[in-house]
Formats: C-alpha cells, structure tokens, sequence
C-alpha cells in the first residue's frame, strides 16, 4: 500500500567541499509511484544530491525527509531499514562471490529457507535466474547492471536512488534495462534517476529537476522542463 503524502522529501540542502558549494539549497521531493529524474552537466551536483539523500554524505544544511520521519544525516543502514536503497555509479560487486550470494548475503539475517526464496524471486525478477551460479568475472554489462539493481531490491526499497544505472549499454540493452525499470515501477517502487541519457529520461520520468552548479534551475513535467530555454542553453553550454 502506497503511503500518502511525499515519499521522500528534501529541504534547503546544501553541501560544501572545502570552498566549493557543491549543492546549495536543493528542494526536491519524490511522491509514492513517481519515477523523478534529476538531471544537470557534469559536476553539477548529481552525485552530492544523491549522496546526501541516501545517508553516504551529511549535509552542512538543510533536511530530509522519508515517509515522514526525519532522516538527515541518518546512515544509509538505518535508510535502507527504511525502504531507501540505492545503485553506485560504479558498479560494486565481490569478484569471489556468486550471482546467487551477491543476493542472498543481504538477505540472510532472516530465516535460510525464506532468505533463499527472496534470493531467487529476486534474482527471477531482474532476468538473472540462469546465471545463478556465475561469477561477476562472466557476467555482461548489462547482467552485471542487473546485479547491481538486484542487491538494492534485496532491500525491499519503496524507493530507489538510480546513479546512472543505465550508462554504458547498448541500444538493445537500454530498451530492457527501461523495460525493467517501467516493471519496477508499475509494482510500486518509486524511482529517482540520476540520468545522461535524455531518451532514457523521456522514456522513464514523470518529472524532472534540472541542477546546474549546485542549483536547481527548472523542475516540472519532463518535457515541458527539456524544452525550457534556461535548460536548453545549461546543456548547450551558451
Ligand atoms: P555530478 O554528479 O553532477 O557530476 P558531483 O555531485 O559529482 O556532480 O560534483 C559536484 C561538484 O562537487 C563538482 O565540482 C565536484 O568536483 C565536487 N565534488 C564532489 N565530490 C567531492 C568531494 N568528495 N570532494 C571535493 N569535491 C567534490
């Protein structure tokens, strides 16, 4: 059952590296059911905002919010235990340890048997049930992506923070990696997409929000937001 009000809801963020204000006073919700994007060139604080929503960075100001409990500065543990879970840009997976086990292991503070069954339902879930028993090394870009999104499900996420998830694949590869996506979706699981890939967005957000050095510029309905001057010329770089 969706819950009512925003799922995630972020407030006045801002973070600083040294001098560098990497991302200042971002306001950026995501409802149940959405799938929002967030957009922006390089260095434009994608990454940041990301990082400060998930737990991995704390803010130097503002707050978060998710199912209506405060969570800033929160570990990305406890958000996890919350149903906020998230995919690196740079996929993570253990050389030695199977498809199977990169499922299982979040998974097996519970009861084996019932463990084993969500591994599976997982693993059948993004396409990777054959290739149980293979090892990160014989995967393809795309079988590794999936493994990747499948150790966030593993979480039982309402909510799923994308950090370029779908760089890197071939045309083929995209329109199933969107497919899977679109399916995530429709059963509930709401999406933020950190996104180069325009098509992909189109294809896939409601909404977006625009960032340019730090900033929000635009926010709204996708394309209304991609036609808008003020985004045309960030990505034009006039
Ligand atoms: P994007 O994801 O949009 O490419 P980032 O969030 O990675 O942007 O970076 C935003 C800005 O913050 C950039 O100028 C980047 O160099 C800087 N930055 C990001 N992470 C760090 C860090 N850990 N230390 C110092 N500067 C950082």
């Amino acid at each position: 059952k969706l819950p009512q009000g925003p799922l995630l809801q972020a407030q006045n963020l801002t973070k600083a590296f040294g001098g560098l204000v990497a991302v200042a006073q971002v306001d950026l919700e995501v409802r149940p059911g959405e799938a929002v994007g967030l957009i922006g060139p390089n260095g434009s604080g994608k990454t940041t905002v990301l990082g400060l929503l998930a737990g991995t960075l704390k803010p130097d100001g503002g707050r978060v919010r998710f199912l209506g409990q405060e969570v800033t500065g929160r570990p990305p543990e406890t958000l996890a235990r919350l149903g906020l879970a998230r995919t690196f840009q740079q996929i993570r997976l253990f050389p030695s340890l199977s498809v199977y086990a990169h499922v299982y292991l979040p998974l097996c503070f519970q009861d084996a048997e019932k463990a084993g069954g969500q591994a599976w339902a997982i693993l059948a879930r993004v396409g990777l049930e054959e290739k149980a028993h293979l090892y990160p090394a014989s995967l393809t870009y795309l079988d590794a992506k999936r493994l990747e999104l499948a150790r966030a499900l593993a979480l039982s996420p309402r909510l799923l923070l994308l950090d370029e998830w779908l760089a890197g694949l071939n045309p083929a590869e995209l329109q199933q990696a969107v497919t899977l996506l679109h399916e995530l979706q429709r059963e509930g699981i709401s999406l933020l997409i950190v996104e180069h890939l325009m098509p992909a967005i189109r294809a896939l957000c409601d909404r977006v929000y625009v960032l340019s050095f730090g900033e929000i510029i635009a926010q709204g309905p996708t394309e209304e937001v991609l036609r808008h001057p003020k985004v045309v010329e960030v990505y034009l770089g006039v």
